[in-house]
């Protein structure tokens, strides 16, 4: 018997994460480039996956995606603001593999991820929220990645402003929504600095803390997850985590009992790998399902 092998694209606006795998989860082979026009990168990746003669595929993407059941558009991006990337249909172009394919958004696969071999092993809900260039989050619900009506956009909440911030915002659709308050972007837009020269400046994150905590809150009295992951390049300033924590606490109030708040809003425990490692377990579930 030839082993199976699951191909595996995480998807983002900056770059394309490809990975094989076999049936025990062994990696086989993987490539990172970086994301140009799709002419460019597209033929790329399926040449990679070819090459690997894959059985099925996972894909977590960059978004908004088309996610609605029985759209004609299925499996596109929608209106990104990524040049070249709007409305492109991202899914289809992967068909000329002829395997079967599973599409999610990449929070909701680094979601799947963490809920089956990272922080969240074991447990049938958790949310994993990125906070990089923009803020998303996906959401693992009674065993099950959560989509609707299309997929969550839980990046674009509004929050209450921190009465010390002026700051207008960034988000093109929402201006102070959370990712126009709290994304990377808009901490360097409002101190000047980006996040990473500004690690020593408590207020910063005293502030990235409190719209974080926010969200947290939000999301927790929704849909009441067992654990929160919180990921993305911004939580690199590790300092963020004890503030969130205690900002978090003075918001919840004690109104819902979630536990020990340093293990409920975690780190990802698989690192920068919980977007591929979702792409993966989704092929898995592609090969089964087909
Ligand atoms: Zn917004």
């Amino acid at each position: 018997m030839t082993e199976i092998r699951y191909g595996g694209l995480e998807a983002g606006g900056t770059k394309m994460v490809c990975a094989v795998t076999n049936e025990t989860g062994e990696w086989i082979d993987r490539m990172t480039i970086p994301t140009r026009f799709p002419e460019e990168t597209i033929p790329e990746i399926v040449a990679f996956f070819e090459r690997n003669k894959i059985d099925c595929l996972g894909i977590g993407s960059f978004g908004p995606l088309d996610l609605v059941d029985g759209s004609p558009n299925y499996g596109s991006l929608a209106n990104t603001p990524k040049e070249g990337w709007r409305e492109f249909p991202l899914l289809e172009a992967f068909r000329p593999l002829n395997v079967p394919v599973l599409m999610t958004t990449d929070v909701n696969g680094a979601a799947l991820a963490e809920s089956t071999v990272g922080a969240a092993k074991g447990l049938d809900s958790c949310i994993y929220i990125t906070v990089g260039t923009g803020i998303g989050a996906g959401a693992i619900v009674n065993g099950a990645i959560l989509e609707g009506l299309s997929h969550p956009e839980m990046g674009h909440i509004s929050v209450v402003r921190h009465p010390e911030d002026t700051y207008k915002g960034k988000c093109p659709y929402h201006e102070d929504c959370l990712e126009g308050l709290a994304a990377g972007p808009a901490v360097q837009a409002r101190w000047g600095q980006a996040g990473v020269e500004l690690a020593e400046n408590e207020s910063v994150w005293k502030m990235e803390a409190f719209y974080l905590a926010q969200a947290i809150a939000s999301y927790s009295y929704v849909l009441a997850p067992k654990k929160i992951i919180l990921g993305g390049g911004v939580m690199k300033q590790y300092q963020l985590y004890p503030l969130v924590h205690k900002e978090l606490a003075k918001q919840l109030n004690g109104y819902i009992n979630v536990g020990n708040l340093e293990e409920y809003v975690v780190a990802p425990g698989l690192g920068d790998d919980a977007g591929i490692q979702g792409a993966i377990l989704l092929a898995k579930k592609a090969y089964e399902s087909a």
